[in-house]
C-alpha cells in the first residue's frame, strides 16, 4: 500500500495521494502554528518573569550606586547573571556610560534572538526622586527553548500520532469503500471482456447503494442489452443461413432436374421420345461389349416404315408424324426395360436386345410386325393403316462393333423390302 502510495498506478491510489499530501501540509501549518504561539507565550512568561526579577534588585542595585559600593554591585550582578533566565545584565549610569555589562554566553555562542526588560534606577531623597542610571536585563531564544523542548516534543509526538492514525483510518476507509470495490468492478469486467462470455453478469461482494452499485446496475443493464443484441444477431444469421440453404437445395433440385431434361434431350429424339441416332449406337456399343464379356446372345432388329412417303403424301406431314409416334408407342408395348429403341432416322427405327437369341428375336419381330400390320388409326376422320418391313440379326462371337450388327441388318431389311414388305427377314 505504501508503495503504491509513493507510485501511484491508478486513479484511486492517485486521488489518496493527493488528498493525504493536502492534509500533511494542512497538519505541518497548524503544528507550526502551534509551535509560534507556545514560543511566544514563553517568551512573554520569561518577560514578565524578567520584570518582576528587575523589581525584586532594582532597591539593591539603586543603593549600591547612592552608596557607590562597587563590591555589593558586583555581587550583585553576578548573582543576577547566574540566574537561568538571564543571559545578561547593562549597568549604565545617569549619562547613559556604561558601568557595568556582564553576559552568560561567551561571543563564540550568541543566542539566536536576545530580548531584554529596561528600568530606570531612583533615590529618594526628602520626598524627591533622584535618577541615579538604567538597568538592563537580557533573556534569549536559548531560554524559551529550553522551557518549551517538552512543549514543542508533545505538540510533535500529537501531531505524527494524530497524523499516523488518520492516514491509516483514511487508506482502510479508502481501501474497503473505493479502492476494493473498484479493483473488484474491473477485473469482473475483465473477465466478461476475455471470456466473452456476455450472460456474466457483474457482482460486488459490498454491494452498498451508492455511485459503485449504481454503475454495477447500468453495467449489468447494458450486458443485457448486448446479450439481447447478439442473440437476435444470432437468430438473423441462422435465419438468414437457413434461408440460403434452402435456396441453394431448391436451386439445386431444378438445376438436376433441368440437368436431366437437358441430358435427355441430348439423347433422345423429340417426336417420338426414342433415343436418336448417336445414342442408340453409343449405348448399343457398351451393351454388345458386355454381352461378348459375358459370352450371351444379343439381337438387333432393324425396322423401316413401308411406303410412308406415301402416308406423307396422301395425309401430310402432320399425320406422318401421327404415325411415327403410334409406331414408337406400339413397339414400346413389347419390349422389357432392358431393351433398346433408337430411332435411326426418319420413318427407320433400331431395338437392340439383350440376352435374346435369334429365334426369340424374330418372334417379338413378328409380333410387332402384327401388331402394326393390323392397327388402325383415326386421324380428322381419316383411317389409317401402314405396315413395316424388320430385318435381324444376332450376335456372332468374332462381332465387335455395332456397326457390323447394323450393316448386316440392313441387308436383312432390304431382303424383307425385296420380298414384298410387312414382313421380316433373318
Ligand atoms: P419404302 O417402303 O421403300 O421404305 O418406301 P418409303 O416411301 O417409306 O421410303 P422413302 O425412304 O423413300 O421415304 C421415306 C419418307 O419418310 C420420306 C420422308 O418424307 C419421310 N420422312 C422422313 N422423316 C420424316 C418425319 O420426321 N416426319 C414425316 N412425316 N415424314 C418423314
Ligand atoms: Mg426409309
Ligand atoms: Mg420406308
Amino acid at each position: 500500500m505504501f508503495v503504491s502510495f509513493l507510485r501511484p498506478n491508478n486513479l484511486s491510489q492517485k486521488m489518496l495521494r493527493v488528498i493525504f499530501s493536502i492534509y500533511l501540509c494542512v497538519t505541518c501549518l497548524i503544528t507550526s502554528m502551534q509551535f509560534l504561539s507556545e514560543y511566544l507565550k514563553t517568551q512573554d512568561s520569561i518577560s514578565s518573569e524578567l520584570r518582576q526579577l528587575e523589581e525584586t534588585v532594582r532597591g539593591p542595585i539603586a543603593t549600591s550606586l547612592w552608596q557607590y559600593n562597587q563590591t555589593q554591585l558586583d555581587v550583585l550582578i553576578d548573582g543576577l547573571v547566574k540566574m537561568p533566565i538571564i543571559e545578561g545584565v547593562d549597568v549604565s549610569d545617569k549619562h547613559g556610560q556604561s558601568m557595568i555589562s556582564k553576559r552568560a554566553y561567551t561571543p563564540d555562542s550568541v543566542p539566536l534572538s536576545i530580548f531584554e526588560t529596561k528600568s530606570e534606577l531612583n533615590w529618594q531623597l526628602h520626598g524627591e526622586n533622584v535618577f541615579l542610571g538604567t538597568l538592563v536585563l537580557y533573556s534569549s531564544s536559548e531560554v524559551v527553548f529550553d522551557r518549551v523542548l517538552f512543549g514543542f516534543a508533545l505538540i510533535g509526538i500529537t501531531a505524527i500520532v494524530k497524523l499516523s492514525i488518520l492516514f491509516y483510518l483514511f487508506i482502510w476507509a479508502f481501501d474497503r469503500y473505493l479502492a476494493r470495490p473498484l479493483k473488484e468492478l474491473m477485473s469482473q469486467v475483465e473477465d466478461v471482456q476475455l471470456s466473452q462470455n456476455v450472460s456474466k453478469r457483474i457482482t460486488l461482494s459490498n454491494i452498498e447503494n451508492n455511485e459503485l452499485s449504481q454503475l454495477q446496475k447500468h453495467m449489468n443493464k447494458m450486458l443485457s442489452a448486448i446479450e439481447k443484441d447478439k442473440k437476435r444477431l444470432l437468430d438473423d444469421e441462422q435465419a438468414k443461413r437457413n434461408w440460403l440453404e434452402d435456396a441453394v437445395a431448391k436451386r439445386t433440385a431444378e438445376l438436376q432436374i433441368l440437368n436431366e431434361k437437358l441430358h435427355n434431350l441430348a439423347r433422345t429424339d423429340s417426336l417420338t421420345g426414342a433415343l436418336n441416332r448417336g445414342s442408340f449406337f453409343e449405348t448399343a456399343q457398351h451393351l454388345l461389349a458386355l454381352c461378348q464379356r459375358q459370352k450371351s446372345s444379343a439381337s438387333f432388329v432393324l425396322m423401316d416404315l413401308d411406303h410412308f412417303k406415301k402416308i406423307n403424301d396422301s395425309y401430310g406431314h402432320f399425320i406422318g408424324d401421327k404415325v411415327l409416334i403410334h409406331f414408337t408407342q406400339t413397339i414400346q408395348t413389347f419390349l422389357r426395360k432392358s431393351d433398346l429403341v433408337g430411332r435411326l432416322g426418319g420413318e427407320e427405327f433400331a431395338i437392340f436386345l439383350n440376352g435374346t437369341n435369334i429365334d426369340d428375336a424374330f418372334l417379338l419381330a413378328d409380333k410387332i410386325r402384327k401388331a402394326i400390320g393390323t392397327s388402325i388409326l383415326q386421324f380428322d376422320g381419316k383411317t389409317i393403316t401402314y405396315t413395316v418391313s424388320l430385318g435381324i440379326v444376332s450376335t456372332e462371337p468374332q462381332d465387335n462393333s455395332i456397326d457390323e450388327l447394323f450393316k448386316r441388318a440392313d441387308v436383312k431389311l432390304y431382303g424383307a423390302k425385296d420380298k414384298g414388305r410387312d414382313r421380316v427377314e433373318k
